[in-house]
Parts: C-alpha cells; structure tokens; sequence
C-alpha cells in the first residue's frame, strides 16, 4: 500500500480496486460495510451541515470521526430513482427506474450483489421501495412499499406480519438482531440499513410527540416565493398552503377532510395506532391543533401556520433517526467493530423545509438536489474532513466496492471517494455534475427536467409542457429566486454551460434526453 501511486486520475479507481483486492487475498481483513440510508433528510436538517435547525449529535458523530460530504448531488431526485442510481451506479435513463411507478430491475448489475458474489454476508433491513424483491442480499426483512411509522407490516424472505413498535426503532432492532444471530462472522458484512423517516407523512414517535412544542421555528426566506422569472414552478402541486392535506400532513383532524385526505389518515393512524397511541397522540397534540386554530383566527396565515406543523414534525422524526443511529454506533463500539467497519450515512436525496412554499423533492434546485453523506472507516479515512469536490449519487456503488476491494465493472458510471478519504491527491476530479427528473404528472405536477450544476452556475431544460430554460448564478443567488437565463449579461456563462451540458449528455450516454 505505500508505494502506491498518490496522484490518481479519475480512470485509476478501477485499477485502484484490483490492486486492493490482490492486498487483501494476501491476508488482510476486508472492511465491514454498515450503510444507513434514510428518505427525505435535508442537510439542513443535520447539524453537521447545519446547526440552525436542530442538533443530531450522532449524525455528527459520523462526520468527526471522518468525512462530510458538502457537495452531494442526486442525480434524479425522488426515491425509487435514487436507490436505483445508488445501487447500480448508473443513472435512471440506463438502469431503468426513470421514476417511482416503474419495478425495479433486480436482474441486474447492483453492488450488493458484486459483494455477495465476492465473499461478503449481506442484509437489508428497512426501507426497500423498489417493487421488484431484493436481489444480492443473503438476508432482507423490509417495509412492503412506503411503510408505515406506527405497527409496520415488515416482508422478511417473503413473510409478511405487522410489527408492534415505532418504524425507526424497529429498523435498528431488527438490524441488531441480524447482526447478534444472523451474520456469519467468517465473512466481512455488508448491512443496508435502511430508514422510512423522515419521509412523508412524518409521524413522530410518542417519545417526541412533545419535543419542540413551543417553538417558532424560524421561515425560510422563499417560504413565500411567488416564482415570479419561473414558469415551471407555478404548476407544481407541492405547496404548503395549497396542497398540505389537514390530517395525512399537518394532524389537524378537527377540519373538515377531504375524502382523500380522510382515508391517508385513517390508513396511517385509526387502522395502525393502538388506543393507547392513539391517546398519547391525541393529548399530545392536543395544545399544538389549538395552538393552530388559533394561529388562524388572530391572522397568521395557512402558510405559515402549515410550515410549523411540518417542520415540528419533521425535525422530531429525524431526532428519532439521529437516536437509532447513535444506537448502531454505540453497538459498533460495544463489539469492537467500529475500526473495521467502514460507516456511510446518507439520504437518497433532499428536500424543501418549505423552501419556495414546498414540501416535497424532484427540482434540481438545490434543497432537494443535495444530499447528506458522511463516510467513516477509522482504518484509513482522516477525521474532520470537509469535502469539496462535486459528488454525485452514481459514485457511492464504486465508493464501497473500492473500499470492499473489488473491481469496479466498467459501466458503472461514478467514481470512487476513496482516494478522496484517504488523502490521495485526486487530479481531474469532475468540475460539474448531471441530473435528469422523469416522473410526470403524477403526484406533485412537477415538470421534466435535465442540467448541469457547477460550484457556481446551474442551467437547466424544462421539456414537455413547459418548453424552457433556468439559469442561476449560486453565488449571487443563494436560495435560486432570480432565473438569469434571459439576462445578456450572463450570455457567455449560458453558452458555455450549454456545451458542457452537451457533452455530460453524451459522456453519461443520455442520448435522447427529450425522449
Ligand atoms: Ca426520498
């Protein structure tokens, strides 16, 4: 290992692997791989990011103990799409999950499946969300669909009963267990452990049911964006105001519902909770849902009044997830795993915290197009590092089978982190990344969309109904209000993030992009 190169470039990972694999057969022992994904986690809800909305003491312990991750993109940001592009390293329109209706492929290439085949013991326990069984795990025990947070139904090998406990505290039992009775110690683990939190309806559980009752949580700056130079926008479906169902999302039950609103709810909470739940849920809310109709008569606005039931909610399920994975850390700890377990937190992409009124994901705006990452592995990764380099979702199957010392196939389309962890200088390192949103109409109204992101401009192409182009300068225009694209004087820019756009489209064969 010490004499190997120190100046990589961005086709040596797959040689890189290979060379690492030849160590390993000599005797060393190949890193564990504990990977927590969790849905819908914004960075900045993650006070390693950013510390101004809540504290996720254990979440930062990650990013001490290694690396954050500052610029991670999804390359497709909605949920089966990610999980697709993170387990095969390809992007949508090349493994085939454009959007969450399609079943996922499960035939082909994945990275869970190259470590099975390569010696590792590998579970699934959580969130799975792709349709198709899972496909490269020795073990799996999942929420059938989205889950629910109260009493889930969990699919284990093909059996499927309801659970009793809260989701994000059955995930980690259930994971633990594995780990206790199931894992085969001759083998190195690979665990995908894997949350439904934060993602919608979020449902705290009873122990945070409290937790913030009497805060103001501060307002976006956008909270009230009117969209004003973006067409695309005034047609989504995702507003806080106009689309926030009364029950299923902000747990005023007392207004009257709407059919479709009433049966979420009786889904998610009359047919899951039982009555002593269903007690503490109603006495605990009960001040927040006056609190609310009171908000209104005195003149605050829906919007607002939305936003903190949301954010209220939000922050208290992601306290429960910073639990559960201080609890798999502590575990790691507790049987001397931690030095030999490579650690990956990530969320499948971001979201808006009311950024632009919204509470959903899909624009490659950048609340929902980055994603947390932190990666520790004691062994060969320095502490309290802050990366800088553009990440993108297509890089995390390379990541782990470097570290896991097997090859990366060829038409994996990222590249490896692991020269970047362990300090090797890394020349040539992309300079800007990709992205492609499919999913249309349904759902939240969201129109496709594919472009480029660099550290300071970001160009995009709207097709299909809208017809058009948005063009953001970040460094003057933080939050992406101004669409720039018609303003002259920021004509070379377009032209130039064009043509690069141009060659991203053929460098990641998405040859068609407007179908
Ligand atoms: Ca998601």
């Amino acid at each position: 290992m010490e004499n190997r190169m120190r100046v990589c470039i961005r086709t040596i990972p797959v040689l890189f692997g290979a060379l690492v694999l030849s160590v390993f057969a000599g005797g060393e022992e190949r890193p564990n791989i504990l990977f927590m994904m969790t849905d819908d986690h914004a960075v900045k809800a993650l006070s390693a990011y950013d510390s101004s909305l809540i504290q996720t003491p254990n979440m930062d312990r990650i990013a001490q103990e290694g690396a954050l991750f500052q610029w991670a993109f999804a390359t497709n940001a909605i949920c089966a799409p990610s999980r697709a592009t993170v387990l095969t390293g390809k992007f949508s329109h090349l493994n085939g999950q454009l959007d969450n209706h399609t079943v996922f492929d499960g035939g082909q290439q994945t990275f869970p499946k190259l470590l099975q085949a390569s010696g590792y013991h590998t579970a699934l326990i959580g969130k799975w969300h792709l349709k198709s069984e899972p496909t490269g795990f020795d073990y799996w025990s999942i929420f059938p669909g989205q889950g629910f947070y109260y009493n889930p139904d969990i699919n284990t090998l093909g059996e499927t009963s309801r659970h009793e406990g809260y989701a994000t505290d059955l995930v980690s039992d259930l994971a633990i267990q594995w780990l206790e009775e199931k894992w085969d110690r001759s083998k190195p683990f690979f665990l995908f452990y894997s949350h439904k939190a934060p993602h919608r309806n979020w449902m705290p559980p009873i122990r945070h049911l409290d937790t913030f009752e009497n805060r103001q949580f501060s307002e976006p700056a956008t909270l009230a964006d009117d969209y004003e130079t973006r067409l695309a926008a005034h047609s989504q479906l995702m507003h806080l105001e106009k689309h926030f169902l009364s029950a299923y999302d902000a747990k005023i039950t007392s207004s009257p519902l709407s059919d479709r609103d009433a049966a979420l709810w009786k889904l998610v909470y009359e047919d899951r909770l039982t009555p002593s739940e269903k007690a503490a849920w109603d006495a605990a809310l009960a001040d927040e849902r006056e609190e609310y109709a009171r908000g209104l008569e005195s003149g605050r606005s829906v919007l607002s009044m939305n936003y903190q039931r949301y954010i209220r909610d939000y922050a208290r399920c992601v306290l429960a997830v910073d639990e559960n994975v201080g609890r798999m850390l502590d575990y790691l700890d507790e049987r001397a795993l931690a030095d030999n377990t490579v650690v990956v937190y990530l969320s499948d992409q971001g979201m808006y915290l009311g950024e632009h009124g919204w509470f959903d994901k899909r624009w490659m705006y950048d609340e929902s197009l980055r994603f947390p990452l932190l990666i520790k592995y004691p062994k060969s990764v320095s502490p309290n590092q802050t990366r800088e380099e553009m990440i993108m979702n297509v890089d995390i199957a390379p990541t782990l089978l470097d570290f896991a010392g097997v090859r990366v196939p060829e038409d994996m389309q990222g590249a490896s982190l692991k020269p970047l962890l362990e300090g090797d200088s890394v020349i040539d390192w992309r300079q800007e990344v990709y992205y492609h949103y499919y999913e249309y109409p349904i759902m939240t109204h969201v129109n496709p969309h594919y472009g480029i992101r660099d550290s300071r401009f970001k160009l995009i192409r709207f097709y299909g109904d809208v017809d058009g182009w948005e063009f953001y300068d970040l460094e003057r225009d933080p939050t992406e209000r101004l669409n720039s694209y018609g303003d002259v004087r920021y004509r070379d820019e377009v032209e130039s993030m064009k043509k690069r756009l141009e060659s991203l489209l053929v460098e990641y064969k998405d040859f068609t992009p407007e179908g």
